[in-house]
């Protein structure tokens, strides 16, 4: 039995919600809020009559702490499931912890002004003590630690797939596979088709900015950082076959070096095709990829969010997308002394995550996690006060929650290592 707030009814959290309602032993309450209320309507009616779930719905903006607390006091949620934009993270923590309630989301925090002076400065002065260049980091969410450690509260950072499944993964090679781990590779693999010349699998923005930034990886203890897409490797994925991939700045590195402390390397590569490369560098060259404000015609507009108007909505890509996803993680190391590999990876059919809740693989495989990442918040598996990255935490339930829900793990013990 329990109470959830759900901030946010894009891609993901579509998927979410329809997988807590397929479990109405855990999710007995759930509140849909969001920026705009009619999705949340929308989509509560059509669930209803499926599940015994008790749905509500609320108008919500997540960039205001004081709007969500006047939200969280009046519904008094057990948990609140962040699943609005990375831009959202801090007033949402900020309210859970005036309130006294539970936190998780996807996706660390990223700021949405990037020309703002203190926050340049600050960031500026992060790139140079810790070598990379994302606009995203773990420190925002990391300083409240004490507060939430104080408050007897936990927050669940990063609990979609990658973030969130890939450190699962690392926990559970580390608790099962090896004493000690060398080498992990994330590698994820898109091989989808959604029939357009160029849209992006989730929120635009976020998606166009992750990917257009400088790559790096972990190596002996600093950062490597390298310029965007300048490291390339084929791969043959089971189920999709053999991708592109390229190494990419990703969040869970950062958990994963501190909380792993004997790994030598850590890497993140995701596949890409090239009409989506050259679109993207095109898009950027002429400066549509910008987050900088402009006047066009007596309006200010940032071109990114223009862009975002323009292309598909990541919701609509669900019944043109076919083909597999495959996530997963490569780890080197020992165990018992001898030498060993280790894959574990998941592969999902974006027709059959449209067939069972409407929405393409990558919604799907964000949205599962997210869904049981609360199933083990509010079964009491997960709860541990402070802030807290998906590693830290027994994998095994997770991931048995997991296989039962829709992302079953595939484990290979001699796979292909990239080079
Ligand atoms: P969408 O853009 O589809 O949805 C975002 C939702 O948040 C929309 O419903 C939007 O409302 C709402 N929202 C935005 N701003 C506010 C606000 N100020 N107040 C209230 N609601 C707001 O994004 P996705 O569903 O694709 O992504 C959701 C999250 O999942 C993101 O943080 C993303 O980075 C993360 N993600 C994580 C992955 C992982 O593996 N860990 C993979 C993919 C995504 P409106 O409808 O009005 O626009």
């Amino acid at each position: 039995m329990s109470r959830v707030l759900v901030i946010g009814c894009g891609g993901v959290a579509n998927v979410a919600i329809r997988k807590c309602c397929m479990v109405p032993e855990v999710f007995s309450e759930l509140c849909i809020a969001s920026r705009t209320k009619s999705k949340c309507d929308e989509l509560a009616a059509e669930l209803a009559p499926t599940t015994t779930t008790k749905l509500t719905t609320a108008q919500v903006d997540a960039d205001s702490v004081e709007e969500l607390c006047a939200l969280i006091n009046s519904y008094k949620p057990d948990l609140v499931m962040n699943i609005a934009l990375p831009y959202q993270d801090l007033t949402v923590m900020e309210a859970c912890l005036a309130c006294g309630v539970n936190y998780m989301d996807t996706a660390n925090y990223e700021p949405e002004d990037t020309d703002d002076p203190e926050w340049k400065a600050a960031y500026e002065k992060r790139c140079k003590e810790k070598g990379f260049s994302a606009l995203f980091d773990y420190s925002y969410q990391w300083a409240y630690r004490e507060r939430f450690e104080q408050a007897g509260l936990t927050a669940l950072l990063g609990c979609g797939f990658d973030p969130g499944v890939s450190q699962a993964y690392c926990a559970y090679a580390k608790k099962h596979e090896f004493d000690e781990i060398d080498t992990i590779d994330i590698l994820d693999c898109n091989g989808g088709d959604h029939g357009y010349p160029f849209a992006t699998n989730f929120n635009p923005e976020v998606n166009l900015r992750e990917v257009s930034a400088p790559g790096s990886y972990w190596e002996d203890g600093h950062w490597v950082e390298i310029p965007a897409m300048s490291i390339k490797r084929e791969y043959d994925f089971d189920q999709v076959g053999h991708k592109d991939m390229y190494l990419l700045h990703h969040e869970e590195i950062e958990s994963l070096a501190e909380n792993i402390p004997e790994v030598k390397r850590i890497r993140f590569f995701m596949t890409f095709g090239q009409s989506y490369l050259t679109h993207m560098k095109c898009l950027e060259n002429v400066g549509m990829l910008s987050t900088t404000p402009i006047q066009f015609e007596g309006h200010e507009i940032v071109p990114i969010k223009f862009l975002k108007a323009l292309l598909p909505d990541p919701a609509s890509l669900g019944p043109r997308t076919h083909g597999k996803t495959n996530i997963g993680c490569i780890f080197t190391g020992r165990k018992d002394g001898k030498e060993k590999t280790y894959y574990i990876y998941n592969t999902c059919d974006h027709q059959a995550c449209y067939r069972e809740v409407k929405s393409q693989a990558v919604s799907y495989t964000t949205g599962v996690p997210a869904m049981c990442g609360a199933m083990m918040m509010l079964t009491g598996k997960w709860i541990k006060p402070g802030v807290h990255t998906v590693e830290e935490f027994d994998p095994d339930p997770f991931l048995d929650a997991l296989d039962q829900h829709g992302l079953p793990r595939t484990e290979n013990h001699n796979p292909v290592l990239v080079p």
